[in-house]
């Protein structure tokens, strides 16, 4: 298994397809901002929660990859939808690479630890590491629960298409500018959230737990990830769905996780205290 998880991580050429698409995005973020408008802000800002806040924070991190608590198949579902549109690949793909994370942190085989660089954990293993964003059959041997379900594996090989659906939507309804603000620059700001919880969350902030990884709680990343920047509490109990412990430690994934349990939609839900001891087993 570890060797197929070291040649998984291993470094090869430039993925020339992912980083065109990285660059032409980049592009379209910097114009978007001599096209400002309060509707394009909104819209990116409405935009911007479904995706990273549903789709990855409630959805690929905290309900796919950990199962962390029980929603309906459909909203489970839905959340995988939402995280597609982030174009951070499909929910195989996501689950895979953030569980095998979660075995390697910050060893041999960690996908995208800061020891191997702290632009490596950034953007680089994206630009030069092993895409296995279609490998459907390779990164079902890590979420196998996934792969049962064909909802999963077709999104997982199509996860661009809700994408694509979306821009032709913000084209049509505001033009250039809506294309620009809620497709540009939306992405690329959410891709950057989210590869500062692999690149900043494992080099800065405090470390409440001593887990046997680098993990940190970073405020600032919290802020921008709805919660996901509490990050050394989350190695420390990663299937807790809380992830801000402390009162102070804001947390939106999970008062949203709360409502839904007020409203009997979320159940089963797993918790760990500030108080509760590391165990290195939870964490294994
Ligand atoms: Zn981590
Ligand atoms: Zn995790």
């Amino acid at each position: 298994m570890h060797t197929n998880l070291e040649y998984y991580a291993k470094r090869q050429g430039m993925n020339t397809f992912t980083t065109l698409i990285l660059v032409l995005l980049h592009i379209g973020a910097v114009a978007a901002l001599f096209f400002f408008s309060w509707k394009c802000l909104i819209v990116s800002v409405v935009m911007y929660y479904i995706a990273t806040g549903l789709g990855i924070s409630m959805g690929y991190h905290r309900l796919h990859t950990h199962r962390s608590y029980k929603v309906p198949l459909w909203m489970e579902h839905f959340f995988a939808l939402c995280g597609a549109l982030t174009l951070e690949g499909g929910p195989i793909f996501w689950v895979a690479t953030h569980r095998i994370h979660h075995q390697n942190s910050d060893q041999p085989g960690d996908p995208h630890s800061p020891r191997d660089g702290s632009w490596w954990s950034h953007i680089g293993w994206i630009l030069f590491g092993e895409t296995n964003h279609n490998n459907t059959r390779l990164m079902s041997k890590y979420a196998p629960d996934l792969a049962k379900d064909p909802f999963y594996v077709w999104l997982n090989n199509y996860h661009w298409v809700p994408n694509v659906v979306l821009a032709v939507i913000l084209y049509v309804a505001g033009g250039l500018p809506l294309f620009l603000w809620a497709g540009c620059l939306r992405i690329v700001f959410g891709l950057h959230a989210t590869w500062l919880v692999n690149s900043a969350t494992h080099m800065w902030g405090a470390r409440r737990f001593a887990t046997r990884d680098d993990s940190r709680n970073n405020w600032w990343v919290a802020l921008m990830t709805f919660g996901e920047g509490w990050h050394n509490n989350h190695h420390a109990h990663p299937t807790s769905a809380r992830h801000g412990l402390a009162w102070y430690e804001f947390d939106p994934s999970w008062l949203l996780i709360k409502v839904l349990k007020a409203f009997g939609v979320a159940k089963a839900i797993q918790v760990a205290s500030v108080h509760s001891r590391h165990s290195e087993k939870q964490a294994a």
